[in-house]
C-alpha cells in the first residue's frame, strides 16, 4: 500500500524499517531515506517525465502504468508518477504496488492518511483524474454517502444569537452524554472552525465571519443535553446582521477517518531533560483555541524540513506523574506536554530540538481508539511499555488511579534498554510507594552487571510471571506501547497464555 514515508533515516539493519503503523519496513538501500528523497525532489530534475506538464489522466490511461519501472497511482483524484519514489519507500516496493495503475486513496487511508503526500509526491504529479476518482475526497463525502438517509437525524444542527457584546453559536448534537473532551474549537482571525465528535463521527462549523471577534472564547456544555455553546466576544460592539460566510466543511457530518486534520500553530515555552535523550516539550496553545488530548490520544506534529511537510505522531503526557491522586490533575487547557525522544539521526526529532523557546510548531487535532471503558470495567490493570512507549501510560495512570475505584492492581512493566533510559523513574518509584494498588517492574534488554532486578525482553515466560490474574476470574486490561515489534510479540504472547483479544489494547497510530 502507498505508504509515504512517515520516517527517514533507519539503518538498513536497525529494527526500526517497522512502520509506526504497525505495518513491516523493508531494508531500503543507502541513500533512500526521507532527507534522501527531499533531495532528489528539490534537485530540478523532471520525475515525472512530462517535462512539468500538467495532463488529464482518462481510466484507460492510469490502468497502462502498473509496473515498476513505470507506476502511476491516484491519490483523492491526482494522478501521481510514482516510479521515482519505489526504492524510498519505507514500506517497499511491493506494497506501493498494490496501487499500481489505479486509484489507491483507500488503501493509503487505512495506513497512514495523515502523512502529506502533496507535499512529498508534488515533484511526481501527472495531473487529474480526467473522470471523477472512486473514492471521494476526505472530509467532504455527501451526509448520505456516509450515513445513509435512516441515520440522517443523528446530524447535529447549529444555531446563533448574539447581544451588545458577544457572539453565541449553539450546536445541538442529539447526543445524552457530551463532554468538553469531545469539543475542539479554533479561532484564526475570522476564521471560526468547531469540530464535535459524535461517536466515530465528526460534525464540523466552520464559518468565516462576519466581523472581527476577541481573541479568547468559551465553551459551554450542557452534558445531559448535549448542546454545545462557543461564545465569542465581539471586538466592536456592533450588531451583526449575519453569522458569516459558511466555509467549505460547514456543517457536515461524516466518519472521523475521512475528516482532515487541522493544526493550529502552539508555541514552545519549555524543554526540559527527561533523561540523556529525552525532553519534555511543553506547547502552549493559542488563546483562541479549545482543545484537550483525552486519555490515549495522540497529536500529530507539523514541520516543514527541508521544504517539505514532514508529520509525526506523538502522545501528549502530563507536566510530572501526580502523587495526589484526588482529582483529575493538570488538565488547564492551555498546554500540551509531549516526552520525546531525541533520535540522532532522527530527521524530525533533530528538527524538533533545533527549536528555540517561543517558536511555533503545528499541532493536530488529537486521534486515537483508546476507550476509557475498558478500563472503568476491569479490575486488573496492565501496561507494558517499553521506551517512549510510555507516554500513553501517564495518562492513562492517571486516569485509572484517580477515577477508577474498582480496580484492584495497577501494575508498570517497563522495557528499556538500560537504567539511564528509565523515564520518570523516581517519580514511578515514588508513586509506588504512595499508592498501593499501583507496582512498578523494571526490565532491562541491555543492563549493566551492577543490575539486580529482571532483564531480557519481552517473552512469553518473563510475560506469565509478571501478568497475572489478581483472582482466577478477575477482567484484566492489558495495555501494550512500544517499539511494534514489541508490541506485536507482547499481543502474541498474551494470546499464547490465553488472553482474549478484548482484554488487550495496543496503542498504535
Ligand atoms: P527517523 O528519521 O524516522 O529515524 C531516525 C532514527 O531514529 C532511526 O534510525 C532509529 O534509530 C530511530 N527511530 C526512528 N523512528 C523510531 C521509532 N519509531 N522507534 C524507535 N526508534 C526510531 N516518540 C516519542 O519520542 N514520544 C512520543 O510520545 C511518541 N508518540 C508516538 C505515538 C504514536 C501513535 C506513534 C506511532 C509514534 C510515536 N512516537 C513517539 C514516535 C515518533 O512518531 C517518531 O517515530 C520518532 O520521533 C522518530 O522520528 P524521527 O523523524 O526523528 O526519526
Ligand atoms: P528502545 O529502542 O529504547 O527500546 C526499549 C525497549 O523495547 C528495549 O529495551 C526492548 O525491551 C524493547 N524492544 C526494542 N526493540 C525490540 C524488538 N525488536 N523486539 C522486542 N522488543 C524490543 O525504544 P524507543 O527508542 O524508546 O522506542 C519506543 C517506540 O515506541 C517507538 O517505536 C515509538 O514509535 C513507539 N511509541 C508508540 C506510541 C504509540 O502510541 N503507538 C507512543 C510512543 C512511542
Amino acid at each position: 500500500m502507498l505508504n509515504v514515508p512517515p520516517q527517514a533515516f533507519p539503518a538498513p539493519s536497525s529494527q526500526q524499517r517497522v512502520a509506526a503503523g504497525g505495518r513491516a519496513k523493508v531494508p531500503l538501500k543507502p541513500g533512500r531515506s526521507l532527507m534522501d528523497w527531499i533531495r532528489l525532489t528539490k534537485s530540478g530534475k523532471d520525475l515525472t517525465g512530462l517535462k512539468g506538464r500538467l495532463i488529464e489522466v482518462t481510466g484507460d490511461e492510469l490502468a497502462k502504468h502498473n509496473k515498476k519501472e513505470d507506476c502511476w497511482i491516484c491519490i483523492r483524484g491526482f494522478v501521481y508518477n510514482v516510479t521515482p519514489y519505489m526504492e524510498y519507500h519505507p514500506g517497499g516496493e511491493d506494497e506501493l504496488m498494490k496501487a499500481a495503475g489505479t486509484d489507491g486513496t483507500d488503501l493509503f487511508d487505512q495506513v497512514h492518511r495523515w502523512v502529506n503526500y502533496e507535499s512529498m509526491l508534488k515533484e511526481c504529479l501527472v495531473g487529474r483524474m480526467a473522470v471523477k476518482p472512486i473514492a471521494a475526497p476526505k472530509g467532504m463525502l455527501p451526509e448520505k454517502k456516509v450515513l445513509g438517509a435512516s441515520a440522517k437525524d443523528l446530524t447535529p444542527s447549529c444555531d446563533w444569537f448574539q447581544t451588545d457584546s458577544s457572539i453565541t453559536i449553539v450546536i445541538y448534537t442529539k447526543q445524552k452524554v457530551m463532554n468538553a473532551e469531545l469539543v475542539t474549537v479554533d479561532c484564526q482571525g475570522k476564521q471560526l472552525r468547531g469540530e464535535i465528535i459524535v461517536d466515530d463521527h465528526s460534525y464540523v462549523v466552520e464559518v468565516d465571519l462576519d466581523h472581527a471577534v476577541q481573541e479568547d472564547l468559551a465553551v459551554n456544555i450542557a452534558e445531559k443535553v448535549g448542546k454545545v455553546e462557543i461564545i465569542l466576544k465581539k471586538k466592536d460592539n456592533i450588531h451583526w446582521k449575519m453569522l458569516g460566510q459558511p466555509l467549505e466543511s460547514h456543517n457536515t457530518f461524516i466518519k472521523r477517518m475521512d475528516r482532515g486534520l487541522f493544526y493550529r500553530k502552539c508555541k514552545l515555552v519549555s524543554k526540559t531533560e527527561v533523561t540523556h535523550d529525552t525532553k519534555l516539550f511543553c506547547l502552549m496553545l493559542p488563546k483562541s483555541t479549545h482543545l484537550h488530548v483525552r486519555t490515549g490520544q495522540h497529536v500529530y506534529l507539523k514541520q516543514i524540513i527541508a521544504g517539505t511537510e514532514v508529520v509525526k505522531p506523538y502522545t501528549p503526557v502530563l507536566p510530572f506523574l501526580p502523587l495526589d491522586f484526588k482529582e483529575p490533575s493538570h488538565r488547564d487547557g492551555a498546554h500540551i506536554y509531549l516526552m520525546i525522544k531525541i533520535y540522532s539521526c532522527g530527521l524530525f526529532t533533530q528538527a524538533l530540538d533545533h527549536l528555540q523557546i517561543g517558536d511555533y510548531i503545528s499541532v493536530s487535532s488529537p486521534e486515537g481508539n483508546f476507550k476509557k471503558s475498558q478500563v472503568q470495567t476491569s479490575e486488573d490493570l496492565f501496561l507494558l511499555a517499553a521506551g517512549t512507549g510510555f507516554t500513553p501510560m501517564v495518562k492513562l495512570l492517571d486516569f485509572a488511579l484517580t477515577e477508577v475505584s474498582c480496580l484492584r492492581t495497577v501494575k508498570l512493566i517497563f522495557f528499556n534498554k538500560t537504567e539511564d533510559d528509565i523515564l520518570w523513574r523516581n517519580q514511578l518509584e515514588q508513586l509506588a510507594l504512595k499508592e498501593e494498588r499501583f507496582e512498578v517492574q523494571f526490565i532491562l534488554s541491555q543492563p549493566t552487571k551492577d543490575w539486580v532486578g529482571k532483564q531480557g525482553k519481552i517473552s512469553s515466560s518473563l510475560l506469565s510471571e509478571v501478568v497475572k490474574r489478581s483472582r482466577r476470574d478477575s477482567k484484566v486490561l492489558i495495555c501494550i506501547c512500544g517499539p511494534t515489534p514489541f508490541t506485536e510479540q507482547g499481543v502474541q504472547y498474551l494470546k499464547d497464555l490465553g488472553y482474549s483479544p478484548e482484554e488487550i489494547h495496543t496503542f498504535t497510530a
